[in-house]
């Protein structure tokens, strides 16, 4: 069994994110993606970020369509910090022992990737899938350089479409007033409308 975890704030999941799942899914095989909302990104402290609860209902309708797609709450509950060496962990405990674990990053994450909480156990843990834009260069030296040589078969790349969307941006047009159609799913779209998330961020 090969499973992606795709990891992040998902605050908002975007058309970005399920389509880089959809694409390593793909192009390694895997049978299953997890999506995996963080609870309290270690990264992203002290900026403003939609309740846990919001973001798990965005990320569950935004795949529930897709049979392959799964979500898990393993972080938004559990107390702490989200470290991803802990999920990698817990999720090790709930599927069978010969399961390869995925994490598919963006190449923005994968460049701080050895800045994150034991990233060296972490990447010898599980493989790490780095999604990159078709068609433009990516040097795998500047991710492969902070860990050691025998743990660099774990780092992997692989070229998805570019879709130019982040939540950022979707957060930024929703406060001014500027439509999000086609950058996220319809239900996901729905749902910001009727909570009123991100109109005074
Ligand atoms: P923000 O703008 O708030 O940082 P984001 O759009 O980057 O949000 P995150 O939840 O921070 O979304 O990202 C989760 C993961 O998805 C990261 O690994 C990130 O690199 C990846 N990712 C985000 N946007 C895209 C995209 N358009 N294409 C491919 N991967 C993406
Ligand atoms: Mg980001």
């Amino acid at each position: 069994m090969k499973v992606g975890i795709m990891g992040g704030t998902f605050d908002p999941i975007h058309n970005g994110h399920l389509a880089t799942a959809e694409a390593v899914k793909d192009a390694l095989a895997l049978d299953t993606v997890l999506f995996i909302p963080s609870a309290r990104p270690p990264h992203k402290r002290g900026k403003k970020i939609a309740d846990a609860e919001h973001r798990l209902a965005m990320t569950i309708l935004a795949t529930c369509s897709h049979p392959d797609f799964h979500v898990s709450t393993v972080e938004i509950l559990r107390t702490g910090p989200s470290y991803a060496v802990d999920t990698i962990d817990t999720l090790k405990q709930t599927f069978p022992s010969e399961t390869q674990f995925f994490f598919i990053l963006g190449a923005d994450a994968a460049l701080e990737l050895s800045t994150w909480h034991n990233a060296q156990e972490l990447v010898d843990k599980c493989r790490f899938v780095i999604a990159t834009r078709q068609g433009t260069e990516f040097d795998m030296r500047l991710v492969e350089r902070d860990f050691r040589a025998e743990s660099r078969e774990h780092l992997i790349r692989v070229e998805t479409p570019a879709l130019e969307i982040s939540s950022t941006d979707i957060r930024e047009k929703i406060r001014r007033g500027n439509s999000i159609r086609y950058l996220v799913p319809e239900p996901v779209e729905q749902y910001i409308r009727k909570e009123c998330l991100y109109l005074d961020c």
